[in-house]
């Protein structure tokens, strides 16, 4: 089963993403964890990646595409994944889609998970993540036990760079410009599925299993 996550940063794709892949059994793949991973490691790629991802804007398609190719063509992945963040763009959808049909699959469902921007904006102010872990949590929503220390790793909570105010509204007008036509590229291939996302998550998962075991 592949599934594609798509929906404006914030509208809880990357959590509804974790688990369906728990459900299912099958890797959950978040270009962003892995550009952040790349930060964390000070490799040449995620100094690259940076100097995008904190201004709100997207990683060139060149660096993008590689890495996700390259993830998926793991053993892991033999029996399916669930992409969140990827693709964001048309090219990066039509690579994609190339490459999966070189080998005779294809994407069997693309969720959008919708929220109004206004919703959006809200919501991120309240996030908070793990730099050392990568686990996120929401003052509101999903509070971590303790005040500002992750539940997983005990380590310190921050509100990331590509979560504050500003770049979240970048980020949106990037979303609409360039992510958002995505939604009618996939409704053309006739795998389009959408979710109402300002219910609650697991409402949210809800509707999304019933799509997905229709
Ligand atoms: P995310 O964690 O999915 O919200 O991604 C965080 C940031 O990583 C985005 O704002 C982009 O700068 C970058 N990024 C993640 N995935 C992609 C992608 N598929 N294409 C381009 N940039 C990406």
């Amino acid at each position: 089963m592949k599934i594609i996550m798509l929906g404006a940063p914030g509208a809880g794709k990357g959590t509804q993403a974790q688990m369906i892949a728990d459900k299912y059994k099958v890797p959950h793949i978040s270009t962003g964890d892995i550009f952040r991973a790349n930060i964390k490691n000070g490799t040449e790629l995620g100094m690259e990646a940076k100097k995008y991802m904190d201004q709100g804007l997207l990683v060139p398609d060149e660096l993008t595409v590689k890495i996700l190719l390259d993830r998926v063509a793991k053993e892991d992945c033999k029996d399916g994944y669930v992409l969140d963040g990827f693709p964001r763009t048309i090219p990066q959808a039509e690579v994609l889609d190339k490459a999966l049909a070189e080998r005779g699959e294809s994407i069997d469902y693309a969720v959008d998970v919708d929220v109004p921007d206004e919703n959006i904006v809200k919501r991120m102010s309240g996030r908070r993540a793990c730099l050392s872990c990568g686990a996120t949590f929401h003052l509101e929503h999903v509070p971590p036990k303790e005040e500002g220390i992750c539940d997983r790793c005990g380590k310190e909570l921050v509100l990331r760079d590509d979560d504050k105010e500003e770049t979240v509204l970048n980020r949106l007008k990037v979303y609409h410009d360039q992510t958002q036509p995505l939604i009618q590229f996939y409704k053309n291939k006739g795998v389009m599925q959408a979710v109402d996302g300002t219910k609650s998550m697991q409402e949210v998962f809800d509707a999304i299993v019933a799509i997905l075991e229709k």
